[in-house]
């Protein structure tokens, strides 16, 4: 038996919409740049300084390409497409710089990493191995 609801979204009309595979991408993307947001904002919080943690680049790329692939395939619109054609750009870079600089952290005794060109461990104040 179907109810109302699970024969809406199989018919392809849920809440007013009509459904496709790229609208759902779309507006994955949207989620994704919505919630980028609240992880840089809990990040900082969190710190009390500001914090651009690898998630939030992390969803502005999928964000990014979610739009793109909306904006290429169902839209089609110049504008969209542009507007999005090249900002994963950015995203990518920040993904590999935080990468590697992760990559080249330095280890302290107590298990914090430290970053390549800190001297002391912020946690226990230890010297930092050169
Ligand atoms: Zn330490």
């Amino acid at each position: 038996m179907i109810d109302g609801l699970t024969f809406a979204a199989l018919s392809g009309a849920f809440l007013g919409v009509d459904w496709t595979t790229w609208k759902v991408v779309g507006w994955l993307g949207n989620i994704c740049f919505f919630t980028r947001f609240a992880v840089q904002w809990y990040a900082t919080e969190r710190r009390q300084q500001v914090v651009v943690p690898s998630a939030f680049w992390w969803l502005s790329l999928t964000g990014c390409l979610c739009l793109l692939s909306y904006a290429c395939f169902e839209t089609r619109n110049a504008i969209f497409i542009f507007a999005n054609a090249f900002s994963w750009i950015p995203y990518m870079r920040n993904l590999v710089i935080h990468h590697r600089s992760r990559r080249a952290a330095r280890s302290c005794a107590c298990g914090l990493r430290s970053p390549v060109h800190a001297i002391y461990c912020a946690q226990c104040g230890a010297k930092l191995p050169e």
